[in-house]
């Protein structure tokens, strides 16, 4: 029998656990899955590896033609300095346009997809079939991405890591271009008090009560 075609929007803020319940939603329900903060962070690495100014939209959007292949593994793109400044040049429109069609390919594979950014919900599958909005108090975040850093060695403290998450925040929610928002059709989730395993079974009910 085919399988029926299931997209799913996975959005939410910084350290909320939607990267985890995507890729885990992607592995129960055998979708592909994109991590759509990576292209952004790609845009930003780019930006910085050739000495461009992230307050000046034209260079950033050069930026985007120096991103071809993303290498998932590659650390770099996971550090703090990267994903500060992906937040920054994410706010331009220009740049979200460039980065369009290749989310909306993406979403359009024929027996769906799973994606995880800020806008998938909004902007890039208004109509999927099932839309989570992830969230978790700041404090719960921040002690998240601490971890995060302090396991890679870095050191960091919790209240830089909670200035930073609140002001990513700020900036995510209060940009003209596809705010970080809770679509309208989406089911919120609220994983501060779950654990890693509760919030993963959280999600794949929700999914399945909006597939029923
Ligand atoms: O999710 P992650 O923290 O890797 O994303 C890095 C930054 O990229 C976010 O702070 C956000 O500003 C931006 N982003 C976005 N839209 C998406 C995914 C990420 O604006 N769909």
């Amino acid at each position: 029998m085919a399988k029926r075609s299931l997209l799913i929007a996975v959005d939410g803020p910084a350290a909320s656990g939607k990267g985890t319940i995507a890729k885990a939603l992607a592995r129960h329900y055998d979708l592909p899955h994109m991590d759509t903060g990576l292209l952004y962070r790609a845009v930003a690495l780019a930006l910085w590896r050739f000495g461009g100014d992230a307050g000046n939209e034209f260079e950033a959007l050069r930026a985007v033609e120096g991103v071809h292949q993303i290498d998932p593994d590659d650390e770099e793109l996971r550090t703090e300095t990267v994903g500060k400044l992906a937040s920054r040049v994410s706010a331009y429109p220009a740049v979200r346009a460039a980065l369009l069609d290749r989310q909306r390919l993406f979403a359009a594979q024929k027996g769906g997809a799973v994606l995880d950014g800020r806008d998938i919900g909004t902007v890039i599958a208004p109509d999927a079939t099932a839309k989570l909005f992830v969230t978790a108090s700041p404090e719960v975040r921040a002690e998240r991405r601490l971890k995060e850093i302090l396991a890679r060695g870095v050191t960091a403290h919790f209240e830089d890591v909670l200035a930073d998450i609140r002001s990513r925040d700020e900036r995510d929610k209060g940009r003209d271009a596809a705010p970080l928002v809770q679509a309208d059709d989406a089911d919120l989730l609220d994983t501060s008090d779950l654990g890693v395993e509760e919030a993963i079974a959280a999600a794949i009910a929700l999914v399945d009560k909006r597939i029923s």
